[in-house]
């Protein structure tokens, strides 16, 4: 390993929305950052300036308390912000399928998400990043050293050749974590043998500020969520389908027209006509568990640490989660605690490891009953779902998990 050419209090590696807000947070707290990746992340090329980003993003309230500490909340356009006021789940793909519905005011939150698009997103943050002295540096990491004890350091060799080192990484580069790999940690992957596959309509009908959701054996999961739709009498809608491999070549393969189409038809026509304004892009569906969240003088955070389905539109909600308990483990930290100290980091791991677990596990759990199932369990599933959509304690308890 090469000596390093500079040397930073923290390191984050990876540039998309949680290595970002992991930044932010660390420089506002005083730590000299710096900020690894290549420039250009998933998403931004797909759309031009003007239109819409068809990755959109379900913000949780949680999501938005990090983001309004950040000073970031309130720097994005209210006009590119959708709030979900209503979630309508259909747990079956018939038309009479039995309804789950959620609502803001009976779970006593402002909102249940707001949908904002990814480029909205990161656009917002690099402007924050600009004001707080953190440097970025455009270069992917390939190898990793670490030296232990109190005067130790993690020393992290870039593709250029260059080194950087560090009192702490935060290694926040996504479900295929290099860093990960570095530091030894042997993720559990599941291929779920489905694509995200996401594009926004406008729609004849408005939203009314309600998010859609299909579920079925076939068809997988389809989600249509409210896009601000302006002035417009018309509505704007985008679409997270997690379609079966198979199923999801053949919506690729569509043209836009016949895509709205299958769509109006797949969502039984309650958004009215369709017409596609942002061509279809996919993303693969995994789950990915990771049996420790820490390494010497390292802290995995985000996709790095937990990938799950997006049914419930969590993966980046729990990634800002670990973003807000890293920086009160850090706040909290005794003077006489140097940054890489194993204690220190062993209290995030134990306040993050439940948190993940319980998402992971209830959007596993959700797939997998909608998922193919032999005849006596397909009855115990629909009894299962009658009972959630009938019982406003159970419906309470499901808003105020996904408020975090
Ligand atoms: C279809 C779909 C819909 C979703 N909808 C929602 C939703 O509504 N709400 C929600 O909360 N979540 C949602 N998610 C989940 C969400 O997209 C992810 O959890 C989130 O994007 C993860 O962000 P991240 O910053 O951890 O990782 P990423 O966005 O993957 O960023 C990782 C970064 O690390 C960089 N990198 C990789 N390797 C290296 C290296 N060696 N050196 C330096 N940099 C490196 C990459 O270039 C990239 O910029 C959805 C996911 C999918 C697939």
């Amino acid at each position: 390993m090469r000596a390093a050419e500079v040397s930073f209090d923290v390191v984050v590696v990876g540039r998309g929305a949680v290595g970002a807000a992991a930044a932010l947070g660390l420089a506002q707290a005083g730590q000299r950052v710096g900020w690894v990746g290549p420039a250009a992340r998933p998403g931004a090329a797909a759309t031009d300036m003007e239109g819409w980003d068809s990755r959109v993003f379900a913000l949780s309230p949680g999501t938005r308390d990090l983001l309004r500490t950040l000073r970031v909340w309130d720097a994005m356009p209210a006009a590119r912000i959708a709030p979900v006021y209503d979630m309508r789940v259909y747990g079956g793909a018939q038309a009479d399928a039995p309804e789950l519905h959620l609502d803001a005011y009976s779970g006593r939150v402002d909102a249940l998400a707001w949908i904002v698009e990814n480029r909205t997103l990161v656009r917002t943050l690099d402007a924050a990043l600009g004001f707080a002295g953190v440097t970025s540096i455009d270069d992917a990491v390939t190898a990793l050293s670490v030296e232990d004890g109190p005067q130790g350091r993690a020393t992290l060799e870039l593709a250029s050749g260059r080194a950087i080192a560090a009192k702490l990484v935060v290694a926040a580069d996504g479900a295929d974590s290099t860093l990960r790999t570095l530091a030894g940690i042997e993720p559990r992957v599941r291929d779920y043998g489905q694509r995200g596959v996401v594009a926004n309509f406008d729609t004849a009908l408005p939203h009314g500020d309600t998010a859609f959701q299909w579920l079925g054996e076939q068809l997988g999961i389809l989600a249509l969520l409210p896009l601000p739709a302006g002035s417009s009498e018309r509505g704007r809608a985008s679409m997270v389908w997690s379609a079966p491999d198979a199923l999801a070549d053949e919506l690729l393969a569509l043209s836009p027209e016949a895509l709205a189409e299958r769509v109006a038809e797949a969502s039984h026509r309650t958004l009215g006509t369709l017409t596609t304004i942002t061509p279809a892009q996919s993303f693969p569906l995994r789950l990915v568990k990771v049996p420790r969240l820490i390494a010497p003088r390292m802290v995995l955070v985000g996709d790095a640490a937990h990938a799950m389905h997006p049914l419930a539109g969590q993966g980046m909600n729990v990634g800002f989660g670990d973003v807000a308990v890293l920086l009160e483990v850090l706040q909290g930290r005794e003077p006489f605690r140097e940054l890489g100290d194993p204690l220190l980091w062993r209290r995030y791991e134990r306040a993050r490891r439940e948190a993940v677990s319980l998402m992971q596990d209830a959007t596993d759990g959700i797939k997998r009953a909608f998922g193919p199932l032999p005849g006596p369990l397909v009855g115990l599933r629909d009894l299962g779902w009658r009972t959630v959509a009938r019982s406003d304690w159970l419906r309470r308890r499901m808003i105020a998990q996904a408020a975090r």
